[in-house]
């Protein structure tokens, strides 16, 4: 679930409040947003995937709160880890801008 948002590191960009499916962010007027209903989070990871300054911690657990503590997180290099472990690229998984599946269309082989 939803752990934590670094205050320290948001660029309050509204990302996470824009790609969250349940709505558990609310975006705050002049400032970063906040974790509005914790929980609502259903352990998705978007947010954290396509935050672009590692700010957002989702803990892999999703049936209750773990407690996090963001200097440890980011000693152990988590902050971010989930997307770099998948190979996510600027929110775009890594190689997708090398596929030319899309080709197919071109030459009507679908
Ligand atoms: S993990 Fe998914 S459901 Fe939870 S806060 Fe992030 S985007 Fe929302
Ligand atoms: S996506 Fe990341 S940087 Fe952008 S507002 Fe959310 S926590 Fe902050």
């Amino acid at each position: 679930m939803i752990e934590l948002l670094s205050e320290s590191r948001c660029t309050a960009c509204d990302r996470c409040v824009d790609v969250c499916p349940t709505n558990v962010f609310d975006a705050v007027k002049g400032g970063i947003p906040v974790i509005a209903r914790p929980d609502a989070c259903q352990t998705c990871f978007m947010c954290e995937l396509y935050c672009p300054a590692d700010a957002l911690y989702v803990h892999p657990f999703a049936d209750a709160h773990v407690a996090v503590d963001e200097a440890q997180l980011v000693r152990g290099g988590s902050l971010g880890g989930y997307g770099r472990s998948l190979g996510w690229v600027r929110a775009r998984a890594a190689g997708t801008e090398r596929d030319e599946t899309h080709r197919l269309f071109e030459i009507g082989v679908t």
